[in-house]
Parts: C-alpha cells; sequence; structure tokens
C-alpha cells in the first residue's frame, strides 16, 4: 500500500518538480500540504505542519522543502509527531542540526533521509562504478549559473544559513562524495560576497585527499555550466548538464531524461520499508569548511 506523504513549503521545487515526481509515483499518495500562503490543488491545505499533523489527514511521512533555516524545527516535529522524514538539500542551515536530527530520528525508530536530488542523476551510478575501478588522479568541478533564471525573488538564499552560491554549488559537491573513491579534504577558499549581501555570489575551492578544484558561479550568463571532470590513470570520466550526461574516455555520451526526484522518492520508500536513515552530512561538511576556511573577498553589490 502506498505511504501518506504531507508536503511542506509549496514553492519552486515542490512545483518544478516534487509535484510530478509524486504524480507518477506508486510508493507514495500525496494527501496533504502545509505553507503559510500556497495551496495545492486536490489535497488538503493547511498553513503550518503543526496543523496538517492535529488536524489533517493521516501521513506517514512528510517531505520539507521550505528554506534550510526553518527546516530543523519543522524535522523536529514531524519526528516527535512519529513520522518519516524526507529533508530537500540541503539537510540543515548547519552541520549540528543534521547530527540531532540523525539522533533523534534514532531514538523514535522513524526514517530520516538528508536527500541530494542531484546524485539521482541519470549518470551519477554509472559514474561511480567506473570509478571504482580506476585510479583516480584529480578532479575539476564548474558550476556556473545565474541566480536571476534559477533563483528569482528567493531573498532567504542570500540570508545567513541561506548558503549563497553554495545552494547550487552542493549539489556538485553531492556528486562529488558519491562517485570519487576516497575522502575529499578542503584545503582552501576564496568566496566573493557582494557588498550589500550576508552570502557568497562565487567561490573557488581547493581539495587535498584526492587533488581537485571547484568553480561555483550565480553571475553566469549564456550556457549554464554544471560539469564534474574527473582524470583516472586510464582516462578521463566526465559528468555534464548537472550529472544526466556521462563522457568516458573522451567518447561523448548523450543526456538521459531528468529522473532525479522519481530516483529520490523511491529511495525514500526503500528507506522506509528497510526502517534505515540516510543523512550522509559530507556536501554540508565541505561548505561549512569552505566558510571556516574562506579568504572573504569583498565585491560590488548585487541586485536582481
Ligand atoms: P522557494 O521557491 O523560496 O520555496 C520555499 C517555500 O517555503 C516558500 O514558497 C514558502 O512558502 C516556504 N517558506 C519560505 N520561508 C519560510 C519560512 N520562514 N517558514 C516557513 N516556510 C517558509 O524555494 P525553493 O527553490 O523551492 O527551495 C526550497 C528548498 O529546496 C531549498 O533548500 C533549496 O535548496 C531546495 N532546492 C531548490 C531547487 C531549485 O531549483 N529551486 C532545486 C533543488 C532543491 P509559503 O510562503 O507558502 O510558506
Amino acid at each position: 500500500m502506498a505511504l501518506r506523504l504531507g508536503i511542506v513549503g509549496v514553492g519552486k521545487i515542490v512545483r518544478d518538480q516534487h509535484l510530478p515526481a509524486l504524480a507518477a509515483s506508486g510508493d507514495f499518495d500525496l494527501v496533504a500540504a502545509a505553507s503559510r500562503n500556497a495551496t495545492v490543488e486536490g489535497l488538503a491545505n493547511f498553513k503550518t505542519l503543526e496543523a496538517l499533523l492535529a488536524e489533517g489527514p493521516e501521513v506517514d511521512a512528510v517531505a520539507l522543502c521550505m528554506p534550510p533555516q526553518v527546516r530543523f524545527a519543522a524535522a523536529m516535529t514531524a519526528i516527535a509527531a512519529g513520522k518519516h522524514v524526507l529533508l530537500e538539500k540541503p539537510p540543515g542551515a548547519g552541520l549540528s542540526e543534521v547530527a540531532i536530527l540523525n539522533e533523534a530520528a534514532e531514538a523514535a525508530g522513524v526514517t530520516l533521509f538528508a536527500s541530494w536530488h542531484s546524485r539521482h542523476a541519470a549518470g551519477v551510478a554509472e559514474a561511480r562504478r567506473l570509478l571504482a575501478e580506476r585510479r583516480v588522479t584529480g578532479f575539476a568541478i564548474a558550476w556556473k549559473e545565474d541566480v536571476r533564471r534559477w533563483h528569482p525573488g528567493q531573498a532567504w538564499i542570500w540570508e545567513p544559513g541561506g548558503l549563497g552560491v553554495f545552494d547550487s554549488g552542493i549539489n556538485a559537491l553531492s556528486i562529488a562524495t558519491e562517485i570519487l573513491p576516497g575522502p575529499l579534504m578542503l584545503r582552501a577558499s576564496r568566496l566573493l560576497f557582494p557588498a550589500n549581501r550576508h552570502a557568497p555570489i562565487a567561490a573557488e575551492l581547493t581539495f587535498g585527499g584526492i587533488p581537485g578544484t571547484a568553480v561555483f558561479d550565480w553571475r553566469q550568463t549564456g550556457p549554464q555550466i554544471w560539469d564534474v571532470a574527473v582524470e583516472t590513470e586510464e582516462g578521463p570520466v566526465l559528468l555534464t548538464r548537472g550529472g544526466s550526461c556521462l563522457s568516458v574516455d573522451g567518447k561523448l555520451g548523450e543526456a538521459m531524461p531528468d529522473r532525479e526526484y522519481a530516483g529520490l522518492y523511491a529511495h525514500f520508500a526503500v528507506l522506509i520499508a528497510r526502517n534505515e536513515s540516510d543523512a550522509d552530512p559530507r556536501p554540508l561538511r565541505l561548505v561549512a569548511d569552505a566558510f571556516l576556511l574562506g579568504e572573504r573577498i569583498e565585491i560590488d553589490s548585487f541586485n536582481e
């Protein structure tokens, strides 16, 4: 029988990805939504998660899709009510939140899934399999997009805990930590902060362990770039288009259909069936290190 799901924080990603993925999912039956200003047609709608839990139809699980700064309190409320919890990425505004949620979920016997949608991009699993058999010598990440196009009007993203350019860059780090067959360690970072913002608009990272670099930039106009290039002694392994296109040893691959959120909900269902959690903090840990080690450079103000 399908698991009954409530969705919280109805914004861009819920409309773009969660609703279509859930409409096609045999694992979940979306029955309710909680959002202060938005509703989803055909569901029982509430202003808050608390109201949904108190007055709504029974749910087995909730997907928390509001900005990271307010997700911890909601996750604790859901866990205390005995609900399985899917967290949109990043799993929290800070690392300690994730650790505390993990402990709370384990004590309550519910599943906590800190989701990383980019790990479900079509080329990622095969890249991981290939790289496990190769000798990796280095990597280079380029994640460059136009913030005006992808994050219009999202004030929270520039506030403390909103991560700025790391909101999308963390997707690249979720792929890198998934496919590279060794630990990643941040050695240095340069962070470009617009004078009028609390979060960086661009960042350059240098890694040790496996030597590598990452360039994240939200000022990209023209072609949008979401690439992870890995060098191996056997030849290059290249993920482009956010992980949906895999090219191996110079042979260009084709972009495969987007199944990120279908894969994400399928994995959530498996975790619940197995009574397991999956809350890998490594991408957020690297972002935290980037802020800890970051050389801060102030640049001109950014206005939408
Ligand atoms: P969004 O468009 O701003 O939507 C988030 C929704 O959360 C808002 O519409 C708002 O709905 C609710 N919300 C905002 N502030 C809140 C607060 N203080 N308390 C309670 N609810 C609040 O953002 P989004 O792009 O959907 O992103 C949400 C999360 O998904 C982020 O963590 C982001 O990193 C992740 N994500 C986004 C994308 C993307 O391409 N946009 C892709 C993958 C993952 P109400 O006003 O109705 O409450």
